[in-house]
């Protein structure tokens, strides 16, 4: 694990036990809040709605309205969606939850681990 992830941290949700990848505020470590754990039990328009509130999911890539619609009425914790890469262009596959805990483009992963 050779990765730059210094604009990131790992960290452990008490509750769940998950460990997340992610860029945390201050105030958002301090609250110990988890994505998991903030959005047991909501669909997942509800989901978003805290999720975007907090600083782990800054940008949903593709067609977001249409993601919202067709993953309010699957399990969206487990449902693979494809996402576009903001820097390659390229797509991939992901759940939701993988993104948050730091799951990106492999593209650009495997770029980063050639040089
Ligand atoms: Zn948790
Ligand atoms: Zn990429």
């Amino acid at each position: 694990m050779a990765q730059d992830l210094s604009s990131t941290e790992k960290w452990q949700c008490p509750t769940c036990q998950l460990i997340w990848m992610v860029a945390l505020t201050f105030s958002e470590k301090n609250q110990r809040c988890c994505p998991y754990c903030k959005t047991e039990g909501k669909n997942f328009s509800q989901a978003l709605h805290i999720l975007r509130k907090m600083s782990w999911l800054r940008e949903i890539y593709g067609d977001a309205r249409r993601a919202v619609a067709l993953l309010d009425v699957v399990d969206w914790r487990e449902q693979i969606v494809v996402w576009l890469c903001p820097r390659c262009r390229q797509a991939y596959a992901a759940s939701l939850l993988q993104r948050l805990q730091g799951k990106s483009c492999q593209f650009c992963q495997n770029q980063s681990q050639q040089d």
